[in-house]
């Protein structure tokens, strides 16, 4: 899935279609086929003649915002992604769901969905928008400079977490909102804290030390335009793959030795999310 990065890395490379005019939202045929997407075209078409103001980031949430009350909430769930495509080819990607066609770009952008988990929805106001409660509880955002650290020892000392396993607290986006499984596990690593370790028995020093290796591994997912690989098939609007994926040290390596220790790296299952550790480094 997508996380903060993915999104924070899409949210910039669309910045083409800030000030321009929309001409149509067009939901494909394919979509139609989902009951998301069926027989809104009509409230789609509202939107024709607006510019599109601002495109905001909450967590893995894009918030679009037009000279127009209306917003619309975007999400890219599992294999979500935008891309540009030149009026000249005609030629979309398969899993097309809305084609946003503008009065003054030449080029339409394609809201391409293989898995079918993305959410492009309409609401009637900003306020709406704010008070849908994934957006209301969100907690920091993980890619906030300098990161919010103090803000972060608050919230992951709330005694709901105190006994659960630190693996599956962390993809809790009322904690830090953006991180997901890769990053998570990322994070961890960076930070040599067991992912099963309870939030009870993690010290004040190791907490400190998690919050900087979150923003520090965000970040650096961001430089390199996220992580793309087949679970994740990730790109960018521009057609690019990212790279961060060259850099994980645990996500995705069962069985292969850790770059610090030699250890095998393990993987288990929490909340029925994988999870992958060093089982030396992370103590
Ligand atoms: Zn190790």
């Amino acid at each position: 899935m997508p996380e903060g990065p993915e999104v924070e890395c899409t949210k910039r490379l669309l910045k083409p279609v800030i000030g321009k005019k929309i001409r149509e939202i067009m939901l494909t045929e394919l979509s139609q086929k989902y009951k998301k997407y069926r027989n809104k075209q009509n409230i789609f078409n509202e939107f024709s003649g607006f510019k599109v103001k601002e495109i905001r980031r909450k967590g893995k949430f894009l918030i679009w915002i037009f000279d127009y009350e209306k917003i619309i909430l975007n999400h890219l769930g599992m294999s979500g992604k935008w891309i540009f495509v030149d009026d000249t080819k005609q030629e979309f990607p398969t899993h097309s769901k809305i084609i946003i066609l503008f009065e003054d770009l030449q080029k339409s952008l394609i809201f391409d969905d293989v898995r079918n988990f993305g959410q492009f929805r309409i609401f009637e106001s900003y306020d709406s928008v704010s008070n849908y409660p994934p957006i209301r509880r969100m907690g920091i955002d993980g890619l906030a400079l300098p990161f919010p650290i103090k803000d972060f020892l608050q919230k992951i000392d709330k005694s709901n977490y105190s006994n659960k396993e630190i693996g599956s607290v962390l993809l809790d986006q009322k904690l830090v909102a953006g991180v997901g499984n890769i990053y998570k596990a990322e994070s961890l690593y960076e930070a040599r804290i067991n992912p099963t370790k309870h939030v009870k028995d993690i010290t004040k020093k190791e907490r400190e030390k998690l919050g900087i290796a979150i923003s520090k591994i965000l970040h650096k997912a961001l430089s390199s335009q996220g992580s793309t690989f087949n679970i994740q098939p990730f790109q960018t609007p521009n057609g690019e793959e990212g790279t961060a994926q060259k850099w994980h040290k645990v996500y995705g390596k069962k069985d292969t030795p850790c770059q610090d220790c030699g250890t095998k790296i393990s993987n288990i299952k929490q909340n029925s999310r994988s999870t992958f550790f060093c089982p030396k480094c992370q103590i």
